[in-house]
């Protein structure tokens, strides 16, 4: 896998930031993959189906049509050709993504798409970096550089919080704060594909490191 870079780790680590400036630097596609999951909960919500209702969910999944683009100056997520990009960052995706994406199928499902992305770009481009949870244990293990990037709840709170100000969302620390430490509860203890760094993956705690820093850092690492 040709100039793949698995970038994993919870939300609020500066994660899809790097990863898209590091992409863009590289010369390399990007790909959300977090931002698939998203989609096909917007798609579940949307339908009224219940996240815990595990058929109901597969069979959604199965049906909707779900397109990413890898340009890293413009990620785009569409859920059957409408763009999606705003309505997938809402509270009540955040709240419901972990359940929809501790389903086997659903994961199995966005694995096999992320993985032929991944194969193209590692093709046709200079290669992907790719920003998930599982992405250097499951989606792409055979990645020459993965990287796993951590930062203290609050300080990820804090970023979370500062995003949603940014994109003129009302913000409230002690709720952000208790709804990443819930996703991170969920993502780190379910069965299937669980939040873990890969044995081989560089980790990097960001609490008292700026984006640039951390971009710094993945560059040289990246060897460029
Ligand atoms: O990265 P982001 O916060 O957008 O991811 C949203 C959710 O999607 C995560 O909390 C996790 O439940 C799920 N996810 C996953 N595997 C990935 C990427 C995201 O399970 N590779």
């Amino acid at each position: 896998l040709r100039g793949v870079v698995a970038l994993d780790g919870p939300s609020g680590t500066g994660k899809t930031t790097v990863a898209r400036k590091l992409a863009a630097k590289l010369g390399a596609g990007y790909l959300d993959t977090g931002a698939m999951y998203r989609v096909v909960t917007l798609a579940v919500l949307d339908a009224g189906v219940d996240p815990h209702d595990t058929d109901a969910v597969v069979a959604l999944a199965r049906s909707v049509r779900l397109d990413v683009a890898t340009d890293p100056g413009r990620p785009e997520a569409r859920l059957d050709g409408t763009d999606v990009g705003e309505a997938i960052r809402t509270p009540r995706v955040d709240a419901a993504v972990s359940a929809v994406s501790a389903v086997p199928e659903v994961r199995d499902l966005l694995v096999q798409r992320q993985r032929t992305l991944i194969e193209e770009a590692s093709r046709d481009e200079g290669g992907i970096v790719v920003d998930g949870r599982d992405i250097g244990t499951v989606v792409a293990p055979d990645a020459p550089l993965k990287v796993f990037l951590t930062a203290a709840p609050e300080v990820r709170a804090a970023r979370r919080g500062a995003q949603d100000t940014a994109a003129g969302r009302e913000s409230n620390q002690a709720t952000v704060l208790a709804s990443v430490e819930r996703r991170d509860r969920l993502d780190s203890s379910r069965a299937a594909s669980p939040l873990r760094p890969a044995d081989d993956a560089v980790e990097f705690d960001t609490s008292e490191l700026s984006i640039e820093q951390v971009l710094v850092a993945l560059t040289e690492l990246a060897g460029t």
